[in-house]
């Protein structure tokens, strides 16, 4: 589909970026950090964008571009529960010490 494949040493400078952008910390342990940059070079090589390595593609860019990483629900979910809802990008003041509890999903269901 596209003739730029990613590697994970790819991925993991492009989530660096979008978290020094936006003030965010990375998850620091580093099973779920490889496993979901390893999701968002699975997604990038299979469909050609980020899509989000914990919610289903509809292999479309247009229908799947409110969860193209990061993601539309990222700031807010954030803001309000300290990280996304992945748990790949944090709020910089989170603290790694305490449990990274799920979320509820922000994305409408009729999506
Ligand atoms: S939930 Fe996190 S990892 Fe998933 S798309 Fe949004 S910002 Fe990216």
């Amino acid at each position: 589909m596209n003739d730029h494949k990613r590697k994970l040493d790819d991925v993991k400078k492009y989530v660096q970026g979008i978290a020094q952008r936006n003030d965010w910390k990375l998850n620091s342990n580093h099973e779920m950090f490889n496993d979901l940059t390893e999701g968002l070079m699975i997604n990038f090589n299979r469909l050609g964008y980020y899509n989000c390595p914990c919610r289903d593609s509809q292999e479309d860019r247009n229908l799947d571009r409110d969860i193209i990483c990061p993601c539309q629900y990222a700031k807010p979910d954030i803001e309000e529960f300290g990280h996304c809802y992945c748990a790949l990008y944090f709020n910089k003041n989170f603290d790694f010490t305490q449990e990274i509890s799920m979320i509820p999903e922000r994305r409408p269901l009729s999506k």
